[in-house]
């Protein structure tokens, strides 16, 4: 129900705004084409000429080296894309996506993150797996982002989704409001997944990345299921947040 409700609410955005830019409402560029959200400027500003970004992680480096962090204790993903930073306006767009269900946003951000993809590392994956949700936020809000996002990436091609191959034993705490030492300790068992993971090449994909303890915690549980290689796509990493 509340899943209608937020397919709705998004239906009634797109015709409501028309052709007008989600963010500025300036114009657009294709009024006709519901899945151009954001005029050129605002697009722009979304989506920033690639930074230098550690590689893993997508901290921003001085000319994209790998940064500390990474190299002093390696997570356990392989590497990460991102859209850019979460500020203005990432943080807004990914704020109406998630707590007001504007679901056209999402076909935004997979369509921005394809393009940031090489085609190899799209080719690459076996299956890409959305950052499970638990029952209870599931029902709460009715969709998981970050499944509609996965489902945008690759609706033009590429490895499927597979929304059943990790999912979320139990809520955790906002990993933002706690000390560094126990921010690990939060997270532990928080996902189980499936021995279908032996062997494969996961994408991961998220709309947030704030410490990446999440992120790293997921990676984990997958790679104990076998999985062979971990990558992250995600919309908007948060600057130097710090550790995983
Ligand atoms: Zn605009
Ligand atoms: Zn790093």
């Amino acid at each position: 129900m509340l899943n209608a409700v937020a397919r709705f609410t998004s239906r009634f955005v797109t015709l409501a705004f028309g052709g007008s830019c989600f963010l500025c409402g300036g114009s657009s560029r294709d009024a006709a084409d519901p899945a151009q959200v954001l005029c050129a400027a605002c697009e722009h500003s979304l989506m920033p000429p690639p930074a230098g970004r550690c590689p893993v992680c997508a901290l921003r480096t001085p000319g994209g080296e790998t940064c500390g962090r990474c190299i002093a204790k390696p997570p356990a993903f392989d590497a990460t894309v991102c859209l850019s930073d979460y500020d203005f306006p990432a943080d807004v767009l990914v704020q109406a996506l998630k707590f007001r269900g504007e679901l056209s946003l999402a076909g935004l951000f997979g369509r921005m993150i394809r393009s940031r993809i090489e085609p190899e590392a799209l080719a690459g994956p076996d299956c890409v797996v959305p950052v499970p949700i638990s029952d209870s936020r599931m029902r709460e809000r009715g969709f998981n982002q970050s499944m509609e996002i996965a489902r945008a990436i690759v609706s033009a091609g590429g490895p499927p989704v597979d929304g059943a191959l990790a999912v979320r034993t139990r809520e955790t705490a906002p990993q933002a409001g706690l000390p560094w030492k126990e921010r690990a300790r939060n997270l532990r068992g928080a996902f189980h997944c499936d021995p279908r993971a032996q062997g494969l090449r996961v994408a991961v994909v998220d709309d947030v990345m704030t410490t990446g303890s999440t992120l790293d915690e997921l990676a984990a549980t997958l790679k104990s299921a076998g999985a062979r290689s971990v990558v992250n796509w995600v919309v908007a990493r948060t600057p130097a947040a710090g550790a995983f």
